[in-house]
């Protein structure tokens, strides 16, 4: 499996995208502006996109990639989110001001996009890529992903925007042991009022949540503000010092 990293910042600048994750050629995590990196060629490919939340940096460029798309691909984009982030597309997004309603065009019996409604503790398999949802907190309905090939060799898990919780480590804990884990990580100590109230982690919350895990897997920090980056990963070296963590990039390629 190969993971590639698109976007994965907590805001935007020169070199950096919002949260997009390309899992081989055809499976995307979340369509924040790191989709506009790709080509169309790229784009076509996609058959699979999995929503972690409704926010705008985690779902901006999907009704760029849709107006890229229709009329030139017969395929249907499948698109897996909660019931919330669902409604939310509809209400906010393809609600014919803010974008047409690509759930309808070309045409309402072939659509250029489907939505799926997943849930905590379901799993989609696409081909040999086993796709698993997983609870996770944040300030509007969120979820988290497990993703793992069926031949049994290279899992990895992805909190999506994260603050403090049980159930996420609880029910990765469940699961077969990844060898990488990808957590937000947006802010600092300082900050951590903030925090509480955005619902991402800073790296005294995270540290304490990483103890209800039973192993420790590779640790890649990210949600990082796009601005204050090396501060926030400076502060997380020191307080996870015990996990060696690394910071996700965009443009970086994982292989399992
Ligand atoms: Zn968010
Ligand atoms: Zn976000």
């Amino acid at each position: 499996m190969k993971l590639t990293i698109l976007g994965c910042s907590g805001g935007i600048g020169p070199g950096t995208n919002t949260t997009s994750f390309l899992i081989n050629d055809h499976i995307l995590i979340d369509a924040g502006t790191g989709v506009g990196s790709l080509t169309i060629e790229q784009m076509s490919k996609i058959t699979h996109l999995f929503l972690t939340h409704s926010h705008l940096d985690h779902i901006s460029h999907l009704p760029f990639m849709l107006n890229n798309l229709i009329g030139e691909v017969d395929s249907t984009l499948q698109v897996f989110g909660s019931q919330h982030t669902l409604q939310a597309l509809k209400n906010h997004i393809f609600n014919e001001v803010i974008w047409p309603d690509f759930t309808r065009l070309p045409t309402k019996e072939s659509p250029c996009v489907t939505l799926h409604p997943m849930e905590e503790g379901e799993s989609v398999t696409v081909g040999e890529v086993k796709v698993v949802a997983l609870p996770a907190e944040h300030s509007v309905p969120t979820l988290g992903f497990w993703v793992g090939n069926l031949s049994g060799q290279g899992y990895f898990a992805f909190s999506g925007d994260c603050g403090v919780n049980q159930a996420f480590w609880q029910a990765l804990d469940e699961l077969p042991e990844v060898e990488v884990l990808i957590v937000d990580d947006q802010y600092m100590e300082k900050e951590k009022a903030i925090s509480a109230l955005a619902k991402h982690y800073y790296p005294a919350a995270l540290e304490t949540d990483l103890r209800q895990l039973s192993y420790q897997p590779q640790l890649y920090l990210t949600h990082l503000p796009a601005y204050k980056a090396g501060e926030v990963f400076e502060e997380a070296q020191a307080v996870l010092s015990d996990w060696h963590p690394r910071v996700l990039k965009t443009g970086m390629v994982l292989a399992f």
